[in-house]
């Protein structure tokens, strides 16, 4: 089989759980797994066949063609992907002999190699795949639309309940997730790996990670410490991942060891209100020149209609240890565009922003303290509690960043950066969509460099279903949503709770995992 990441090997080899699928099909003597990616450099001087890069083989030679998606961005990659492959974007043109086209996680591809001992042929693998728990096969299903409109029944005919289960590693001591392959290329290839925790226990109501791997789970301090010491042996970096490392058990002792052992520790994100004058100082003597805190939102307020559970006073003190700690920069991580902001919870970012700077400037040490505020329309996420939510008008976010990149523009030592308002259009639209979303990316796969007329175009439903629709629309809160089928372990009925709570401007306490069942995960 070909593993593809559907983006650069540079961003491919960055990605842990890419890393971590090719380690299992590595293992397994039944399975030989070739690597493949998307072409570097302009399309123009893209090669005319996509090959894998271990065998040089074409893609389409394999039995099975699996991607591994992690970003919707990538979606439209898969079909660049599939075109220089020669293979069929449509699953229904595809013949017997086309391989078998996967997207998605480790589980689907390991049971699978069972059905390819045999001869059993595409339709063969097919049938078997449905005794693969969590796998998803989408010619079983029919979906029913009301005219262009709404999506509202989704016809299972198979055998099952037609509900897809989630797959879930419960104690992920059994199996660490690390760089396996290092390059330099890739695009943290100063950096060793080490995934560190699953979930989060913080149920930001924004965040499809904080609900999709539910509940939260750490990997113990043994299991982490001896994945850095084979780190340290590598690389002088260790890239800690996970949702939030700042509530990682034993974090402050991880990092000064690594510091004491001349290494830097690299935490992914970091709560403002957790860290530590001991975990400050540990990130300051490691050597990071910057670290990043995300307040997500400018005001109290929103930040209480998020479940963000952090205070200005918090964030104004986390700032000051990390630069007394030794760090130089921060970079600060807000949204625009949230349910329910005003004008004045923008401006809140402004004052938030002048008072850190203000906080750091009074350190003593006038040099240190630079802060970029990164600036990101939301995008709502299936399986959150935002799932029902519009994203807001672009004409509209396009004016709340420009008069940010202004004013925060106006305060010495802050620089701005911002996605932009059709990026996150698009991010939308792929997140949302449901499968008539097919259609519309085989539009922009048509015409690459020219993905936002194509939209455009779309806009207003003239050939068939209206992107807008997907984007711009709150869903009814008892609609079928296109991905309802999906056992995600979390009960909607909590995620109905959660939105009307932040609506309430009511925060949600963090998990306790011991004690609590209220959503279902645990
Ligand atoms: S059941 Fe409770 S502790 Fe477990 S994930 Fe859900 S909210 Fe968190």
């Amino acid at each position: 089989m070909c593993l593809v990441y559907p983006n650069t090997y540079a961003v491919g080899m960055a990605n842990l759980g890419f890393q971590a699928v090719l380690r299992l099909l590595a293992e397994d003597p039944r399975v030989t797994a070739d690597r493949a990616f998307l072409p570097d450099g302009p399309r123009a001087e893209w090669p005319r066949t996509l090959r894998s890069l271990e065998q040089d083989r074409p893609l389409g030679d394999f039995d099975v063609v699996a991607f591994s998606l992690s970003f919707e961005a990538d979606y439209v990659h898969v079909l660049d992907c599939l075109a220089l492959a020669g293979i069929p974007l449509w699953r229904r043109e595809r013949g017997v002999d086309a391989p078998l086209v996967l997207a998605g996680g480790p589980a689907t591809f390991l049971n699978l190699a069972r059905a390819t001992t045999g001869p059993l042929g595409r339709d063969g693998i097919l049938e078997r795949s449905e005794e693969v728990r969590g796998a998803y096969r989408p010619d079983r299903y029919t979906p029913e639309y009301d005219g262009a409109r709404d999506l509202v029944a989704f016809h299972h005919h198979g055998p099952g309940s037609g509900r897809v289960e989630r797959r879930f590693v419960a104690d992920l001591d059994g199996f660490d997730t690390n760089s396996e392959v290092l390059t330099r290329e890739s695009v943290f290839g100063n950096m060793y790996l080490v995934e560190a925790s699953r979930g989060c226990e913080w149920g930001c109501r924004f965040c499809a990670a904080g609900f999709m791997y539910r509940p939260v789970r750490y990997r113990s301090p043994e299991v982490l410490r001896a994945s850095i010491a084979r780190g340290l042996a590598e690389r002088d970096t260790i890239g800690l991942v996970g949702a939030e490392m700042a509530s990682l058990p034993g974090v402050a002792a991880l990092c000064e060891e690594v510091a004491a052992r001349g290494g830097r520790a690299s935490p992914s994100s970091l709560k403002a209100d957790l860290i530590t004058p001991g975990l400050a100082r540990a990130l300051g003597a490691g050597g990071n020149r910057s670290v990043t805190v995300a307040p997500e939102a400018g005001s109290e307020r929103m930040r209480r209609v998020i479940n963000k559970n952090l205070s200005e006073a918090e964030i104004l003190r986390a700032a000051e240890w990390l630069v007394g700690g030794g760090v130089d920069a921060l970079k600060l991580y807000v949204m625009v565009g949230l349910p329910t902001e005003t004008d004045e919870d923008v401006e809140a970012i402004v004052d938030l922003t002048r008072k850190v700077r203000a906080r750091l400037a009074g350190s003593g040490q006038p040099r240190l303290g630079r802060i970029l505020v990164s600036i990101n329309p939301f995008v709502p996420k299936p399986w959150t509690p935002f799932q029902w939510e519009p994203m807001e008008a672009i004409a509209s976010l396009r004016r709340k960043l420009a008069h940010l990149r202004r004013a925060l523009g106006a305060i010495p030592a802050v620089e701005t950066e911002t996605e932009s308002p059709r990026e996150a259009y698009l991010q939308t639209l792929l997140s949302r969509g449901d499968r008539r979303t097919a259609a519309i990316l085989a539009r922009l796969h048509e015409r690459p460099d020219a993905w936002w007329p194509t939209l455009k175009s779309l806009r207003g439903g003239a050939e068939g279903v209206d992107p807008d629709r997907f984007v711009h629309r709150s869903y009814p809160l008892d609609a079928l949503l296109p991905w309802d089928f999906v056992e995600h372990s979390v009960d909607k009925r909590y995620l109905l709770a959660e939105r009307r709570k932040a609506f309430g401007e009511i925060q949600t306490p963090p998990c306790d995992t011991a004690t609590c069942h209220t959503c279902g995960a645990c």
